[in-house]
This record gives structure tokens, sequence and C-alpha cells, in this order.
């Protein structure tokens, strides 16, 4: 897919990075997200794929550089810490669910707490989102009652029930079954064919190829290659690129 254009800038990153003692996790990473856009980051373990993710959602402070998020700062703390957390959905490998909850009110409680919405309004957008996600079946059930596919959908839905700016997924399949990985990716799919600007880390090519306007390679704390899916994936330039397709692929 073609980088849409004209869309303006969503999410910046400038000059960041991230030290954790010793280790020097983001160096100098610079990155725009454009409104609408699908940036699928991947590299080997260890890269600074999810501090980057965690860095944007404001999970991790960082030591130098700046991040945007429609045009503002982000904040340290307080009520505007909570609706930055909201205006930038994450989803994480391990489906993070409150497990004390039900389906229903694991999508319900943050729009009451965090959007301020009525309790019957909060749940209707729930149930359509359970509804939008295929697990709509499920709503009065508790987490651990479900697939780690149908947790993954719900992780989707409390996520998109906040009518977040952007979503960030991070790794969302890697602690899957093999078969519920791709009613997750489907879903994933139909988000990005509805317009969510999205920042996806993955392994699963398959969805990059079909569902990213841009890859990001990453190694070593650094952005390594930054490219369109065809691009990358028939001519990698970095040997680092090539040598972690060559092992993937
Ligand atoms: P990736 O997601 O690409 O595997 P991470 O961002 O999780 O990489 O980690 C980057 C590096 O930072 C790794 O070496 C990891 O061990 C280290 N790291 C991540 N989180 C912490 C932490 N809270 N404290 C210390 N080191 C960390
Ligand atoms: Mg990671």
């Amino acid at each position: 897919m073609p980088v849409p254009d004209g869309g303006d800038t969503l999410v910046v990153l400038r000059g960041v990075d991230k030290h954790f003692g010793p280790l020097h996790v983001l160096r100098s990473i610079d990155l725009t997200i454009h409104r609408g856009e699908v940036v699928v980051v991947i590299g080997p373990s260890g890269s600074g794929k999810s501090t980057l993710c965690r860095a944007i959602n404001r999970l991790e402070t960082i030591d130098a550089g700046e991040i945007v998020v429609d045009g503002r700062p982000l904040p340290a703390e307080g009520r505007e810490l909570a609706a930055l957390r909201a205006d930038v959905g994450m989803v994480f490998q391990s489906f993070n669910l409150f497990a004390h909850k039900t389906v229903l009110d694991n999508v319900t409680l943050g729009q009451i707490k965090v959007r301020k919405k009525e309790r019957k309004k909060a749940e209707e957008r729930a149930r359509a989102l359970l509804d939008r996600v295929g697990v709509a079946s499920q709503a009065d059930k508790y987490p651990a009652q479900l697939s780690g596919g149908q947790q993954q959908r719900v992780a989707i839905a409390r996520a998109l029930a906040m009518d977040p700016k952007v979503m960030l997924f991070d790794e969302p399949t890697s602690a899957l079954d093999p078969e519920m990985i791709n009613e997750v990716l489907e879903v994933m799919q139909q988000l990005a064919r509805d317009g969510m600007t999205m920042v996806v880390v993955t392994h699963e090519m398959g969805f990059a190829r079909s569902a990213a306007n841009r890859v990001v390679f990453m190694a070593d704390g650094r952005i390594v290659e930054e490219t369109t899916p065809d691009e990358f994936f028939s001519n990698p330039r970095s040997e680092r690129a090539k040598d972690f397709l060559s092992k993937i692929l």
C-alpha cells in the first residue's frame, strides 16, 4: 500500500535516546507517523522495539529528544497522562486484561473513568466493539474463560473503546497458539483498512507485506532501514536486515 499522501503528522519522535543503566537501548531515533498510516516495526530481539512503543505511550521516560503526539509533547503525569494513554491505545503480547472483571467491564470501565461517559453509553459502545472483533457472545465471561485469541481481540476492543488517535501493537500474536494468530491479524487488517493509524511490532511478515505502508527495521537501538514493505523484503540494503530476513523467512 502506498503511504497516504497529504496525511498530516500524528506522532513525531526526534532524537530520542534511552538508556537502561549502561545499556543504550534507543539511539537518536527520528520517526514520523502520519495519520492513517500503518508502520510495521521489525528487528531482532533486544533491538529496542518494545521500548520504542512504551516510550510513545510514556510507559517509559526518555533521556533525550522529544516525542510529540498530535501536536503536543507527552505530559508527565496526572489527568493529561491518562488522556494520552487513552489517545495512544496499546495492545501487548500478554493480553493484560483485568482478570477479575468481565469482558464487558474490561471494555466499559476506561470509557467511564477516563472518557467520563455514562455507563449505558459506554456499555453500548463496548458491545458494538466486541461485535466488531467477533466476541460479542463472550461479553459476560471472565478473561480466563476465553481463548488467547479471544482475549487479544477483547484487548483490541478495550483500546478502541477509548477512541484512540493511534494504536500501538507490541507483538500481539507472539503469545498465541498458531491457530489463533489469524483471527487477531484479521481484526488488525480490518482496522488498517478502516484508516486507523497503527504502529505494529510483529514478526508476521504476511501482515507486514499486506497491511504496512512502511517498514521500520531496528537493530541495536537504531532505525537501520525505513522503506516500503516491497522494497524491504525484495531488496534489503543493510547486512543486519539481510541477516535478519534470512533467519525468519
Ligand atoms: P525488543 O522489544 O526489540 O526485543 P526491548 O525494547 O524490549 O527490545 O529491549 C531493548 C533492550 O533493553 C534489551 O537489551 C532489554 O534487555 C533491555 N531492557 C528492556 N527493558 C528494560 C528494563 N526495564 N530494565 C533494564 N533493561 C531493559
Ligand atoms: Mg519486545
